[in-house]
């Protein structure tokens, strides 16, 4: 712990701060090399593999396993998440078997989505180890499909979602539609067989219990995995400590309210304890879960504000919203996750009644400002919020006062 004394609380001191100023990073900026680990907690190792994007890593976990045989217990591993397929990862994972694993096999696979950073190498893990693949329904048939060229990410229907919603450029058309095997290029095979995963799911992974937190918006069900013993949440990509994790709505499922989703799925950790080590799939291992969900949250209504503002007078389309959203200039591939991300900004507000969707003459969606809340501007919104806060702290103040007298009423009469 070097810099916060006390991690646990995230008060007036973390409150000013924004971003990863406002974590706390127990390993400071220390990583693990290509093919090596570090034990982050007991029983658990970090490992990092490379991808091929501007995101150019991705975080794996290996827990301390034994499992009962016939001949006795046998000592292993629990890799959590895989990498994608290419060789580069495969021989990597093979200076881990040999280094860090200590030559000991991976007795299971656990996936915690269906993207190819994390699925990719779960048919050549568990070919290796004839081990099992442990994973959420949802997220395996997804894996399963798109695996086999049925794509998220591009084709037709993905070209013809985007150009309803303004992303029209013949140039950028014709090779968002040529992109048909992105994903199986990544993850060319799934394992054949599974053990699913729901919400609440306990799994014993060696001293540890490893509960399921299921979430929404980013996969179609993301599991991150708690351990309440470890003290420790694999959080995979729903929390992440420096970016925000992507929330797109897909041609698969056009009217999604994905970044609704998200949202409600963030405030699904409050209850975990506030010192939780939290090992995130891309950045550092840290701690301040609420502090990041807190800003991750205000992250995302802050651009709801400024999309709902930026379509008061003029009716925009998501294409329209991206330098909204972004404020920065986006490359080809950039753009086809944005796009998605700036559908989900527009749903979220469509969805609240906050806008009225209409498709213009060209056939491409325009979201326009609803009267009542677009009149408000961003500080009128934050005081209104104000307001509404200090009025409902002082009903519950009310309300525990005169329930508390009640209380004290009731026992004299008993
Ligand atoms: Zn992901």
């Amino acid at each position: 712990m070097t810099q916060n004394a006390n991690p646990s609380t995230p008060t007036a001191q973390a409150a000013h701060l924004s971003g990863e100023a406002a974590l706390n990073f127990p390993l400071g900026t220390t990583l693990p090399e290509l093919g090596n680990a570090i034990e982050v907690a007991p029983g658990v190792l970090w490992i990092r593999m490379a991808l091929p994007f501007a995101l150019d890593h991705i975080n794996l976990w290996l827990l301390a396993d034994t499992e009962e045989t016939p001949s006795g217990q046998r000592q292993g591993w629990t890799a959590v998440d895989c990498g994608v397929t290419n060789p580069g990862t495969q021989e990597a994972w093979r200076q881990v078997f040999a280094g860090p694993m200590k030559g000991l096999p991976i007795l299971r696979v656990v996936v915690t989505h269906m993207h190819p950073d994390h699925m990719g190498l779960a048919h050549w893990l568990c070919e290796q180890f004839n081990a099992p693949l442990f994973m959420n329904a949802t997220e395996y048939q997804a894996a399963l499909l798109a695996s086999t060229g049925a794509s998220n990410f591009g084709g037709l229907s993905t070209q013809k979602f985007f150009a309803d919603h303004g992303w029209n450029d013949p140039a950028d058309q014709k090779q968002i539609q040529s992109r048909v095997s992105y994903y199986a290029n990544m993850v060319p095979k799934v394992p054949e067989s599974y053990h699913r995963l729901l919400e609440g799911s306990q799994i014993q992974i060696g001293d540890n219990i490893w509960e399921c937190i299921s979430g929404w918006g980013h996969s179609p069900e993301h599991m991150a995995l708690y351990s309440p013993s470890a003290n420790v949440l694999i959080s995979g990509d729903m929390v992440l400590p420096k970016i925000s994790t992507n929330v797109s709505v897909y041609a698969q499922e056009p009217e999604a309210n994905a970044l609704a989703l998200f949202m409600r799925s963030l405030k699904k950790f409050d209850g975990l304890p506030a010192d939780t080590l939290i090992l995130p799939s891309h950045g550092r291992p840290f701690v301040g879960l609420h502090t990041r969900t807190a800003q991750l949250l205000k992250h995302h209504e802050d651009r709801l504000d400024e999309v709902l503002e930026a379509c008061t007078e003029r009716a925009g389309s998501a294409h329209d919203m991206l330098k909204v959203i972004f404020k920065r200039p986006l490359d080809f591939h950039q753009t086809t996750f944005a796009i998605g991300e700036s559908v989900a900004h527009l749903h979220a507000l469509w969805l609240d009644g906050k806008m009225t969707r209409t498709k213009d003459p060209q056939g491409v969606w325009r979201f326009k400002s609803n009267s009542d809340s677009a009149r408000l501007t961003r500080s009128e919104v934050d005081a209104l919020r104000q307001k509404k806060k200090a009025i409902s702290d002082f009903v519950q103040k009310e309300l525990k006062g005169s329930l508390g007298q009640k209380m004290t009423e009731n026992n004299r009469s008993n």
